[in-house]
């Protein structure tokens, strides 16, 4: 990775600013409550109330962490319902960092109320098995695919047995995406050769799900970088960016996968890192405001976070080729 350029990011969090159980929510008082982000919100589009608008959000995270509301039902809800798609965050004029307050307000929520054993199994599963090991997650997508193309899911759709299935499962399975063959969730090499003069070495993140269900968008990420000039490598060992994992509130589990991507792609000895999936992007370009309290890590992840680019960020910055 190429050196630090420490202007290009804010200060780290001041350990005496405004905090919920530890982590910085100092950012709610850039809120000027201008409401510019109310129609860029899908909840509050689509419901209408303000404690489901990012400002009201905002303030009611303010107040949790001035102590002077407690994390009521009401309060869990509107915090759950937010996408955490961080459109306001886009079209706000005050720059307020919305993605780590809703993230910093969704830890607390797991802290003061992680549920019962189900709701704690399945979090472990998807969280703690799933998306930190390819291996099980590459178990599963084969088991999907198999369920997908034989006559298996039209019979269990017809047969009514998804009605019967506990909490969110028939849901989740109506929203399953065509999972692709074999060879397109196959690992992509390790290396692939810049074609013709080589403009620079670059690390690709191939991701968790996004190999597992778009593995061809990964093989032609790489392949359209090749042909532009880049040599991709792509590091084995790599796995879950965390993103997931920060937007439940799964604090732990998200610095420690941040950790394991940073050490991963320091050893690609690539200029930049870079990433097709946007979400994944976002959350990899706030490393260092999530490991800013870890002095081990926190240069570490500054670094880390300013060489990640999106691909079509890497893309601009020569003139395309053929
Ligand atoms: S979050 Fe930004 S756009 Fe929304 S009310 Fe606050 S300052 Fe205005
Ligand atoms: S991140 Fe949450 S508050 Fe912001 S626009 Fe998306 S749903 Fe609305």
């Amino acid at each position: 990775m190429g050196p630090e350029r420490t202007d290009a990011l804010p200060a780290a969090p001041s350990p005496a600013g405004l905090r919920l159980h530890g982590l910085s929510v100092d950012g709610v008082n850039q809120c000027v409550h201008c409401g510019l982000c109310l129609s860029a919100c899908p909840t509050f589009s689509l419901l209408g109330t303000e404690m489901d608008s990012p400002r009201g959000r905002i303030v009611l995270i303010k107040s949790l962490a001035e102590g002077r509301i407690d994390l009521t039902d009401s309060a869990v809800e509107h915090l759950s319902l937010c996408l955490d798609c961080r459109a306001c965050e886009t079209v706000c004029p005050a720059g307020v960092p919305y993605g780590r307050l809703i993230e910093a307000a969704r830890a607390e929520i797991e802290r003061q109320r992680p549920g019962g054993p189900v709701r704690r199994s399945v979090r472990w599963l998807n969280f703690g098995l799933l998306l930190t090991s390819p291996r099980a997650l590459a178990l599963v997508a084969a088991a999907l695919r198999l369920y997908q193309v034989t006559r298996l899911q039209r019979l269990v759709r017809a047969s009514g047995l998804l009605r019967i299935l506990p909490g969110t499962l028939a849901a989740w399975e109506a929203l399953l995406p065509p999972l692709p063959p074999a060879a397109d969730r196959a690992p992509l090499p390790e290396q692939i050769p810049a074609a013709g003069a080589r403009r620079a070495r670059v690390a690709l993140l191939t991701g968790c799900v996004q190999q597992a269900v778009f593995g061809a968008h990964n093989r032609a990420t790489a392949s359209v970088l090749a042909k532009n000039g880049y040599e991709v490598v792509i590091p084995r060992g790599q796995g879950c960016c965390g993103a997931l994992h920060a937007h439940g509130g799964d604090r732990a589990r998200a610095g420690a996968l941040a950790r394991q991507t940073i050490a991963t792609f320091e050893q690609a000895g690539a200029e930049a890192v870079v990433v097709n999936t946007s979400g994944c992007g976002a959350h990899m370009k706030g490393y260092w405001h999530l490991l800013a309290d870890d002095p081990a890590w926190a240069a570490r992840a500054r670094a880390f976070s300013l060489s990640v680019r999106d691909i079509s960020e890497q893309l601009a910055r020569e003139p395309l080729r053929g």
